[in-house]
């Protein structure tokens, strides 16, 4: 792999990127275009169909015709499932080409893309594709008096379902959505989000060859103020399905009212990370630095608090220093680079507000704190000691490589100050007494403790946020919850 774009891709970057409505690529009713950068280098890397509102009362149109009147609904479920393996398999023949347009798109390292990404995104298809038949009520007992009933349970797909997805893993965050959706018998409008939309117009271009019918699946790429909140309002919508900041999903929550669709949100985290005295440093070290710096804390799961027993505290700050020094940062397509750059502008005044916020109020920086110079958004891997709970860099989200390092002297201290935050998305214990770990793995209050690992992710496990970090689970059994209604069947016999 070379630091340029191979021509597979530069072939797809060619041709007019444009939305797929009812089966066909077309331009945008407006005729306007937005442009998205190359993160490593600034550069202008495609143009892009914008898509708003008209595009998107179109795609929905298609969308539901093809829930009402298509072939859809008529397909077996175990048909539906074959057509999601087929696409799993589509997705693993073009692994090459997907890793290099994500990490061109979104700045990650090409490497990591093509182990993580794309393998993870043909998992979760190949998952909910086995899914497909195995949807099903059941059958209940009634004790109204006198007469003999039948009664049970179907479950239904909810119907036409909008879907808007983040910038930090593009391709993935489509399958975790598409794939339960299509399983479930829905069909979809999807809105990428406007930094990443190309892997997804891939993925779409895929998606026809798999054979899914026309309207099933609609890609609209556009902004989130215009496209984005189109979808979220529209009043033939009938589930909105949103990750993003919790910012955005308190308006996706607002946006939903008109038509009371059904709303499921993944947002934010700000999510502790606890290293115990008795820990296995040779794991907890590398452990917590991963945590933070995989996917260059771009994660909504990133282990951005990290709490350390006093005893070993500068130890674990000095491992994970050197860690961050370690990280060689560059583009994503340079084989030599671990880390790329963030993904905009925009992300990188945000992370380094926050690293200058940090030193205003007396955060001291024992590795990075920083951003490179230009061009491209790169900022140094940091840790941040010195810091104090009020700070915001303790209490609000970076989504950047900056974590914030706090000794504690018993579990029972770290629990409270782990909780006290307004998410509840992950959070990580280490240490080598199971008790102590599976005491506390029950009173934090997250959707996913992970105990001497971080960031693993399973197609099968279900995945989501408490307290502000949001509505529903995605992945597992829990997803098909959120795509699906109960109808209950009463029969006098
Ligand atoms: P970030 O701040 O990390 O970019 P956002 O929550 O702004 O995350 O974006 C996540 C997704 O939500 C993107 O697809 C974006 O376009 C979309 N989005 C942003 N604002 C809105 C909105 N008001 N309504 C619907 N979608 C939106």
């Amino acid at each position: 792999m070379s630091t340029q774009m191979s021509p597979k891709v530069h072939s797809f970057l060619s041709k007019p990127l444009q939305l797929l409505i009812g089966g066909e690529w077309v331009g945008s009713a407006s005729g306007k275009q937005f442009e998205t950068f190359n993160p490593a280098t600034g550069a202008v890397l495609a143009r892009v169909a914008e898509g708003d509102k008209a595009d998107i009362d179109q795609a929905v149109k298609a969308a539901r015709r093809a829930f009402e009147s298509g072939p859809w609904p008529r397909l077996s479920p175990s048909e539906r499932g074959r057509m999601l393996w087929k696409l799993a398999d589509l997705l693993e023949q073009h692994l090459d080409e997907l890793a290099e347009l994500e990490s061109l798109d979104n700045g990650k390292p090409y490497a990591v893309a093509r182990v993580a990404d794309v393998p993870l995104s043909v998992d979760n298809f190949r998952y909910m594709a086995g899914w497909a038949t195995k949807i099903e009520g059941s059958t209940i007992p009634v004790s109204v008096p006198g007469d003999a009933y039948l009664a049970y349970t179907l479950r239904e797909p909810v119907g036409v379902v909008g879907q808007v997805i983040p910038w930090n893993f593009p391709l993935l965050m489509a399958a975790w959505k598409l794939g339960p959706a299509l399983a479930a018998g829905c069909t979809v409008v999807m809105k990428p989000a406007e930094q990443t939309p190309l892997s997804i117009l891939r993925l779409g271009e895929l998606i026809q060859e798999a054979g899914f019918p026309p309207g099933v699946v609609n890609i609209v790429p556009g902004f989130g103020e215009t496209a984005g909140a189109a979808l979220a309002a529209h009043p033939d919508v009938d589930k909105i399905a949103f990750t993003g900041s919790t910012e955005v999903g308190k308006l996706i929550v607002r946006a939903s009212a008109g038509n009371l669709k059904k709303v499921s949100l993944e947002l934010g985290g700000k999510s502790p990370n606890i290293v115990l005295a008795d820990a296995d440093l040779e794991t907890a070290i590398p452990g917590s630095a991963n945590a933070i710096f995989f996917n260059h804390g771009q994660c909504c799961t990133a282990g951005s608090r990290l709490y350390v027993h006093e005893s070993l505290f500068d130890k674990v700050v000095a491992g994970v220093a050197d860690a961050a020094k370690k990280i060689r940062v560059g583009p994503g397509l340079d084989p030599a680079t671990h880390m790329g750059p963030l993904v905009s502008q925009e992300q990188l005044d945000r992370v380094s507000g926050f690293l200058e916020s940090g030193e205003r109020e007396g955060a001291r920086a024992v590795a990075g704190g920083k951003k490179l110079g230009g061009p491209g958004y790169f900022v140094q891997p940091t840790v941040l000691v010195d810091v104090k709970p009020e700070m915001k860099v303790v209490r609000e989200e970076i989504f950047g490589p900056v974590v914030t390092a706090i000794p504690f002297r018993d579990p029972q201290e770290v629990l409270p100050t782990a909780n006290n935050s307004v998410y509840g998305l992950a959070a990580a214990v280490w240490t080598r007494d199971i008790s102590k770990a599976h005491l506390l793995a029950g009173k934090l209050k997250a959707g996913t403790v992970w105990i001497n690992c971080y960031n693993v992710f399973d197609a099968a496990l279900p995945f989501g946020g408490y307290k502000q970090s949001g509505w529903g689970r995605e992945m597992g059994r829990a997803v098909f919850e959120l795509y699906t209604e109960t109808k209950s069947v009463c029969t006098r016999l």
